[in-house]
């Protein structure tokens, strides 16, 4: 199929996404890398920023910021503006209230949360933590650390030798002391959307709650987390046109309430004694210490400008390009693109016979065009596809097909040389 001229990919159904003038909107995609304009195919790790953005952060910092807390007028305005960005996550992934939404760091932050308090006080000896091959080191290091620590085991759903999870070995592997499921909503190493709904049915019918990573999905696909019926659910900002350090854990209120805090500190507790203390409500119970209060705010437009392209339009298009770009990868001799032949959204990762993936990554950046190459916080999962390393080309809707071509070329020129 030939590239379409301007790079508006009309998805079916849908209004076009107008990408050139979408482009305009994210300054950084304008500078130059190695003298060359910059085809930046590294959304997995981070994305670009929208101007919105960067303009709240500065009006933010040079008009409005003070402590958030009760107190002062200032103070008053920005815990307005805070929970203002709180009540816009939730809608973003239809949580039924404000209160479940967690400000964290980053969604790194969230899953070491989630993990701690669970270790407080749900694991123990002989329990068991279920995640999967496939997940990232940020919802498998907190696990085995919590696992460590409490004495239960940590166990993992085997992926098949195409990506996709073993739902059968799932089902074998929930066991009566399994205390929680953790796993990705898409992969970021093959762009696979795994069947989180029905991966928490499976789970609820033996009364076992689900932890969902979305830190690739809430960028690309309308999330709604009561659809999917998960417990908890980890979300990064910085992935969404946000500042380098703001993510979120949702939980349902209830089971938020249930479990013990994970971090002391201030701001988190009603009363205070040597012996014990009296935590604050949701969500302050889990906000210790000054939260990622700039960043969220900030995040806050970068939001509205997904939600205003509505992320239907959004996971149209950017699955038809990242099956665009599969394909025209595909077509290179020497080419193997990790995971199913099915659907997969924003990321690809490949390998080239004969080229090692850090040279590719270098070979790359020469040539203007950003990937990233090693074992992508992955191992275990890229070890059960048959590789070490692989290079990962992630995209977002202000890619173009022109961007994919000019991957593909420069691709099929360096298997070429090797
Ligand atoms: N989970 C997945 C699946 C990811 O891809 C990433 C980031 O690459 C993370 C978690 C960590 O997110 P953050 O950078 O917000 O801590």
């Amino acid at each position: 199929e030939a590239p379409h001229p301007t790079g508006v990919v009309e998805p079916r159904d849908k209004a076009a996404l107008e990408v050139e003038r979408i482009r305009q909107d994210f300054p950084m995609l304008h500078r130059r890398m190695n003298g060359l304009p910059l085809v930046y195919l590294d959304n997995a790790a981070t994305s670009q920023k929208p101007q919105a953005m960067i303009e709240r952060l500065r009006s933010l910092y040079a008009e409005e910021y003070a402590k958030v807390e009760e107190g002062h007028s200032l103070s008053q305005h920005a815990t307005k503006v805070f929970e203002e960005v709180r009540a816009k996550v939730a809608r973003l992934i239809h949580a039924a209230e404000p209160r479940e939404i967690i400000f964290t760091r980053g969604c790194t932050e969230a899953l070491n949360l989630i993990s701690r308090a669970f270790e407080r006080s749900r694991l123990g000896p002989g329990d068991e933590v279920l995640i999967t091959l496939a997940e990232h080191a940020s919802n498998f290091i907190p696990w085995q650390m919590a696992c460590e620590d409490s004495g239960a085991t940590l166990k993992a759903v085997p992926v098949t030798p195409s990506g996709e999870l073993d739902l059968e070995r799932f089902e074998q592997l929930l066991g009566p002391r399994t205390r929680i499921v953790a796993v990705s909503h898409v992969s970021n190493v093959t762009g696979t959307i795994y069947p989180v709904k029905r991966i928490t049915e499976m789970a609820h019918a033996r009364g076992i709650p689900v932890l969902v990573d979305g830190a690739q999905a809430v960028p690309h696909l309308p999330v709604d987390v009561r659809d999917i019926g998960c417990d908890f659910y980890a979300g990064s900002g910085h992935k969404m046109g946000g500042p380098s350090s703001v993510g979120f854990l949702y939980g349902i209120a209830s089971k938020l309430e249930e479990l013990p805090v994970a971090d002391g500190g201030s701001t988190m507790a009603e009363t205070v004694s040597l012996e014990k203390i009296q935590p604050k409500p949701l969500p302050h119970k889990y906000e210790a210490g000054e939260p990622c209060f700039g960043e969220a705010v900030a995040w806050g437009p970068a939001i509205d400008y997904w939600m205003d392209l509505g992320m239907e339009r959004i996971a149209a298009y950017e699955k038809e390009l990242t099956a665009y770009a599969t394909g025209k990868l595909l077509a290179i001799p020497g080419v193997r693109v990790l995971g199913a032949e099915t659907e997969r959204i924003s990321v690809l990762s490949f390998t080239v016979q004969g080229v090692p993936p850090k040279e590719l990554e270098k070979e790359l950046d020469r040539r203007g065009i950003a990937v990233r190459a090693g074992e992508l916080d992955a191992e275990p999962l890229l070890k059960a596809l048959g590789t070490d390393m692989a290079v990962r080309a992630s995209f977002l809707f202000y890619n173009t097909r022109e961007e994919a071509d000019a991957l593909a070329e420069a691709v099929a020129e360096l298997a070429r040389l090797h």
